[in-house]
């Protein structure tokens, strides 16, 4: 018996792409179902994240129009990877196996099929890799290697470059249910759950309409919350940083000795002007990680809910549409 699949799409003020997406992907689950690789119960799931524009209204329609379409609608806006957990968490109660992939379907949707065909010889996760960054600009490319290099570097296991395109078994949902953290980073938690995993590659193309929610700003703090979440490596950095200040303020000391005694000690301004502001920036910025640190400890030590679900749109005994 072919599997059950519910595909995860979070969307945030998507109302210009929502129609062609929502037609490409009615088109593959006609086929894939003609072809056997997934159950006729198999759905489309849409998250709206807390929309100001027709998403929800738009999502509404499909529900009504085609009974492969459901939603969840996040009383507010939470951010990309709470609304993909949302989904998730909501999609597990159906699904065996679960593939969440922007609205904008800029990741092609045929690599869905690579998925499942893994998924069917055992894989539990399946890690969608994006073959090139032609689609991207020149900063926004470089940016991103950049960041998955350091990542890397501060010991976080982040597979390069993959985002949240990615297949997911329901025992990895579960498993996945267990962790708590209010900052969350899927694609460097995942792959520390386990199970037997693979990587698919595919195409990115252009977004079709609307336009990115990943401004830069969105994207370092992105960054700055991946590394913090895995690593404490900045902490220990730090450490290393002041044995080697320590060893340099040595030599300081003992040149300032020599100084003193061969009576040029008026010549010493520049010096010690340049190193008031070095040390200022040091400790400063040394200061700003550990404050991310303990913002992060704060934030985690409330355990709020990461999201409220206001309605669902759901045939079946769950419609309680609003
Ligand atoms: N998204 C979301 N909540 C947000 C921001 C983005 O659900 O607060 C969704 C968005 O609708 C899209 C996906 O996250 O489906 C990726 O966003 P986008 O395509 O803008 O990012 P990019 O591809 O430019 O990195
Ligand atoms: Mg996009």
């Amino acid at each position: 018996m072919s599997s059950i699949l519910y595909l995860v799409l979070p969307c945030y003020n998507e109302e210009a792409v929502l129609p062609a997406t929502a037609a490409a992907l009615e088109k593959k689950y006609h086929t894939l179902m003609e072809q056997g690789k997934i159950s006729r119960e198999s759905k489309i799931m849409f998250v709206n994240d807390g929309s100001r524009d027709k998403t929800w209204h738009i999502i509404t329609e499909l529900f009504h129009a085609n009974a492969m379409f459901c939603g969840v609608n996040l009383s507010r806006n939470r951010g990309h990877q709470n609304a993909v957990l949302a989904g998730l968490m909501t999609a597990r109660e159906k699904a065996d196996v679960v593939i969440s992939i922007d609205a904008d379907l800029q990741q092609d949707v045929d690599a869905i099929d690579a998925m499942l065909e893994k998924y069917e010889n055992g894989c539990d996760v399946v890690y969608g890799v994006r073959n090139a960054r032609d689609t991207d600009g020149f900063v926004k490319r470089n940016t991103a290697l950049g960041f998955y290099k350091l990542m890397q570097v501060m010991g976080c296991e982040v597979i390069t470059n993959h985002a949240d395109y990615r297949l997911l078994s329901r025992r990895v949902i579960e498993s996945l249910s267990e962790y708590g953290e209010v900052n969350l980073f899927l694609r460097g938690l995942i792959p520390t759950i386990g199970y037997p995993s693979d990587i698919v590659y595919f195409d990115v193309r252009e977004r079709q309409a609307g336009e990115s929610k990943y401004t830069m700003k969105k994207m370092l703090s992105f960054a700055v919350d991946g590394i913090t979440s895995f690593s404490i490596r900045p902490l220990q950095l730090i450490t290393l940083l002041g044995f080697v200040m320590l060893l340099v303020s040595i030599f300081i000391i003992g040149l300032t000795f020599f100084e003193f005694y061969t009576g040029r000690t008026v010549s010493g301004w520049a010096s010690s002007y340049c190193s008031t502001w070095f040390i200022g920036s040091v400790q400063l910025l040394s200061l700003g990680i550990i404050g991310e640190y303990i913002g992060k400890i704060y934030m985690e030590t409330k355990q709020r809910p990461r999201y409220h679900i206001e309605s669902y749109l759901w045939k079946e005994e769950k419609s309680e549409e609003s």
